[in-house]
């Protein structure tokens, strides 16, 4: 009796591995495929905004700061990049590490990405709404990624167009192509509520918005 049970519970079991490993192994065979084929020469550097000096958190309000919410932007940008394949480095790790603004721009230079991205979130002192990109170059790749974001952001969380901005920043001494988006004013109460609870969907779009520019 014992014996076929045990019998039992064997055939049992290798016909869930059997199930399991042909659900899993073609999955993860594609991916793999795809990572190492299609994008892997690509890096991308994500700017994990702010903490420039200890004081520094960027903008606040409502008890949520700028810093914390680029950190987990960034995260989530992170894992879909390197999901399609892209290498991935930041500027600052965690909410504990200090970069200055000089300290990024030779990081970027010294790995010489085919992007930096920087993720802000704005703040104004009148009531303001909406998304806005800056570039500090018109004309070339940073200027395609930015309208790309724009698109992608305004359309699929409904965020007001504020366009595509030239401006004169520290990132105009990094050597590579560089945005910097203002995803919506953290001082605005809608604009705040999709910044924390739209966070993956903001990441689709930049990382759809990079991913149609490298690929076109
Ligand atoms: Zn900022």
């Amino acid at each position: 009796m014992l014996v076929k049970k045990i019998k039992r519970l064997l055939i049992k079991m290798a016909l869930i591995f059997t199930l399991t490993a042909s659900i899993l192994i073609p999955n993860l065979t594609t991916h793999k495929t795809y990572a190492n084929t299609y994008n892997n020469k690509y890096t991308i550097v994500v700017d994990v905004s702010h903490r420039d000096t200890i004081y520094d958190r960027g903008a606040s309000a409502y008890g949520v700061y700028e810093s914390d919410i680029s950190l987990s932007v960034s995260q989530i940008v992170k894992n879909k990049l390197e999901a399609k394949g892209y290498r991935v480095v930041f500027t600052r790790q965690n909410d504990n590490d200090i970069k200055s603004l000089k300290d990024r721009v030779n990081i970027a230079n010294s790995i010489n990405p085919e992007l930096y991205l920087s993720i802000h979130a704005n703040s104004s002192e009148r009531v303001a709404t909406g998304t806005e990109t800056i570039i500090d170059t018109v004309g070339g790749r940073a200027e395609k990624v930015a309208k790309e974001i724009q698109k992608e952001i305004c359309s699929n969380l409904n965020m007001e167009d504020r366009g595509v901005i030239h401006r004169n920043l520290y990132t105009r001494n990094i050597k590579a192509s560089t945005v910097l988006v203002e995803l919506g004013f953290i001082n605005n109460k809608e604009d705040l509520s999709k910044m924390l609870e739209q966070q993956d969907t903001y990441a689709d779009c930049l990382v759809n918005a990079i991913d149609n520019v490298i690929h076109n």
